[in-house]
């Protein structure tokens, strides 16, 4: 795909859009960086290949407290300096409850801390996969002696020591610790599974955890952001980030009341977010599909994140939305240099819509979203393509 185009085929302007449309515009215009052409596949394969075949029992892994089955924040969800590597379960703003080992395997490091993560504990599992509790009140009374021991020795309270596997060796749904508020936050369980390269995966793709909790309620679109890339594209008649409020017309249907007037190379991206029955708690959905006349155009799903690419949270929210406080809204396309694994191998550059490959007149935009108990929500929209000078 060629992304780079000459601009006066963007050279119609549409001044007259700007009347009886209920979106605003993003004050600040975002930067408009060079957009480079597709990566070589060999690294579409580097990001994608550790999460082909999960050498894990999947079914194997149960729910780790009895605390409750509330998720208050999902995998992948937003935080200010990476993506959530795990998932948060609510523990009624209490402290205490026991905390089981999700599968068998050892204790294979305990982690201290006044900060981040608290008192945390990794498992490692016969395969090799690690399970991951924080935030905890205190660990098992044996691990609690011991690591009191080598605090004692150390003096000093900070603690992050790898244990021998014959050390603590643990029964799946066996206790290991009593959940806490340690480290930032408030009470709850942070729990994450990885695999053996600690590359850190959804939970929820366990088919135990996520039959743990009930949910129904599809996926709410909230508001969708339209932002021309390239120079000379337009959304709206303009340069800026066109936000329109998303209308629900039913349970799970969503609308733009008006036709969206775009040229050139422009990325889509959503804010929406996912309510589970009982919770108040707002997550992010789990997946993305996106539609112009029928055709397939992007998917997205928060599988899997590589270790040590948290980082890459604003290659995934969208950074001008955010600092000019609309909230976070997820690209429903793939920038350049995003190394996340969430596009099931489409390579950088895709998503885009580029009018350049659309006749002019009306096309229909569709965007499909899915939480984690597959519940779906659909909005659908009216793009109106101008002419190009080019024809
Ligand atoms: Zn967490």
């Amino acid at each position: 795909m060629n992304r780079q185009r000459p601009s006066f085929l963007y050279g119609i302007l549409l001044t007259a859009a700007l009347f009886g449309f209920s979106g605003t515009f993003l004050s600040e215009s975002p930067s408009n960086k060079n957009r480079a052409s597709t990566a070589p596949l060999s690294r579409v394969e580097e990001i994608y290949a550790p999460f082909d075949t999960l050498r894990t029992d999947l079914s194997d892994y149960i729910w780790p407290t009895n605390a409750s089955t509330v998720i208050t924040s999902s995998f992948a969800d937003y935080r200010r300096t990476h993506l959530h590597e795990g998932v948060d379960i609510s523990t009624n703003s209490q402290n205490g409850y026991p905390v089981y080992a999700s599968r068998s395997g050892y204790i294979s490091r305990i982690f201290i801390s006044r900060r981040g993560y608290g008192k945390m504990l990794y498992m490692r599992h016969p395969d090799g996969f690690v399970t991951l509790y924080a935030h905890l009140q205190r660990f098992d009374d044996k691990v609690d002696a011991y690591a009191k021991k080598l605090q004692k020795q150390n003096k000093r309270y900070s603690l992050e020591v790898d244990i021998d596997p014959a050390m603590f060796p643990v029964e799946k749904g066996h206790l290991i610790a009593y959940t806490g508020e340690t480290g930032i936050g408030s009470s709850h369980l942070h729990f994450e599974v990885r695999d053996s390269a600690l590359n850190p995966i959804n939970p929820f793709l366990l088919p135990q955890i996520s039959a743990a909790i009930s949910d129904q309620i599809p996926p709410h679109f909230d508001m969708v952001a339209f932002t021309p890339l390239a120079s000379g594209s337009k959304a709206q008649g303009r340069t800026r980030t066109w936000v329109v409020d998303a209308k629900r017309e039913n349970a799970g249907e969503y609308v733009l009341s008006d036709p969206v007037k775009v040229s050139g190379l422009i990325g889509v991206s959503v804010k929406a977010s996912d309510q589970a029955d009982i919770l108040k708690y707002r997550t992010g959905p789990f997946r993305f599909e996106m539609y112009i006349d029928g055709k397939l155009v992007f998917t997205s799903a928060k599988k899997f994140i590589l270790d040590g690419e948290a980082h890459q949270v604003m290659a995934y929210y969208d950074r001008n939305l955010l600092r000019a406080r609309k909230g976070r809204f997820e690209k429903l396309y793939v920038e350049y240099g995003n190394r996340l694994p969430f596009y099931n191998r489409l390579p950088e550059g895709t998503g885009p819509i580029d009018t350049s490959e659309l006749e002019p007149g009306e096309h229909q935009l569709r965007i499909l979203t899915w939480d984690l108990s597959n519940n779906e929500s659909s909005l659908t929209a009216m793009l109106s393509v101008s002419p190009s000078a080019k024809r």
